[in-house]
């Protein structure tokens, strides 16, 4: 169950409360987040909610019985916006696009990206300063300084930055010059990095891990939520299967069943989730269809000297195609939905 409290709750209301749930055999958690004060309710006994709903200062209660509460759709409905200022949102009923290289590499191509961003009016840049690879002997990002001089440049043209954080020291070292934090496949279920996300007042971008189910998703979205910070996008990018062939398997059916279960925005990766670049535009066309509110997908200005990740990466040319076709394919998807 979720009871959502008046701001204006006595003490002696809210303890008045806990006991009476705490009576029906519910073991209560105290959640506040930047926007709101709510009980958390975990039992199984049958009860009458409006016994509950009667109590003084309850603002809202809902009987959730999914393992994840507050990102459920079960309690809040309404879709969840996040606004990054200068007009700039990921949101249900509009569609983001994130691109950029893999790894930030130089203030060369920082400066390259940019200017084709800015041509193709993509207001999100995406790239890693902190990179997880699998090998240690692999390129391992620029770190904090290659996002200062990133974000320079960023703030001068009006793009916002999209990067991943991989451990908790970089939370704060990262915060002024990051609009959302990234948490990568194999950080899903770092909880001391999500409950640490959750004292921030910035977006946080969660990435489905590499063997991780949507449930599981949905939880280490409940970590964040919980822990105070209720700016929270979801990302599907591709599960590990049996399969060979492509990199990992983009499961698009997460999507249409994200947004029923919560109210995030859900994104999806094609690159990550293909990881072949001839068909990461398809895949990013069929993510839209699939319901997405936003795609992310790498860009480099020469895909094959990347240091990451470059056979999954588009060139600006092949960048530019499916930015348009990303607008049109969305355009098209507005019009089944009025059916
Ligand atoms: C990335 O976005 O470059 C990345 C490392 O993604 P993931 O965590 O999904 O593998
Ligand atoms: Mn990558």
């Amino acid at each position: 169950m979720i009871i959502q409290l008046k701001q204006d709750i006595s003490e002696k209301e809210k303890s008045a409360l806990i006991d009476e749930v705490n009576g029906i055999g519910y073991k209560i958690t105290e959640v506040k987040t930047q926007l709101g004060d709510y009980l958390i309710g975990i039992g199984k006994a049958d009860f009458d909610i409006r016994k509950i709903g009667k109590k003084a200062g309850i603002a809202d209660i809902h009987i959730v019985s999914d393992e994840y509460k507050l990102v459920s759709k079960k309690w809040k409905v309404k879709p969840t916006s996040i606004d990054l200022g200068d007009g700039v949102f990921v949101k249900d009923g509009d569609m983001a696009i994130m691109a950029g290289p893999c790894s930030i590499e130089s203030e060369d191509q920082i400066r390259k990206v940019i200017n084709h961003l800015k041509e193709n009016n993509i207001k999100l840049m995406r790239g890693g300063v902190f990179k997880p690879r699998s090998s240690p002997y692999a390129f391992r990002g620029l770190g904090l300084d290659g996002l200062k001089l990133w974000y320079e440049l960023a703030q001068e043209a009006g793009i916002k930055i999209v990067t991943e954080v991989m451990q908790v020291s970089q939370i704060e070292e990262m915060y002024p010059f990051v609009d959302i934090y990234q948490v990568g496949a194999r950080n899903t279920q770092n909880f001391n990095l999500l409950d640490e996300l959750g004292k921030v007042d910035k977006a946080v971008m969660i990435k489905r891990g590499i063997s991780g189910t949507i449930e599981e998703l949905l939880q280490s979205a409940e970590y964040v939520f919980s822990g105070g910070n209720e700016k929270l996008i979801l990302c599907e990018r591709g599960i590990r299967t049996y399969e060979k062939a492509s990199r990992n398997t983009l499961d698009l059916n997460a999507v249409p069943i994200l947004k029923a279960k919560s109210h995030l925005p859900v994104v999806v990766d094609p690159s990550h989730g293909i990881g072949i670049r001839a068909y990461v535009p398809q895949m990013a066309l069929a993510g839209v269809m699939s319901g997405a509110d936003g795609i992310i997908y790498e860009a480099h200005e020469v895909p094959d000297k990347a240091y990451s990740d470059g056979q999954q990466t588009l060139d600006f040319a092949q960048s530019t195609l499916l930015a348009d076709q990303i607008r049109k394919t969305f355009a098209l998807r507005k019009t089944f939905e009025l059916l």
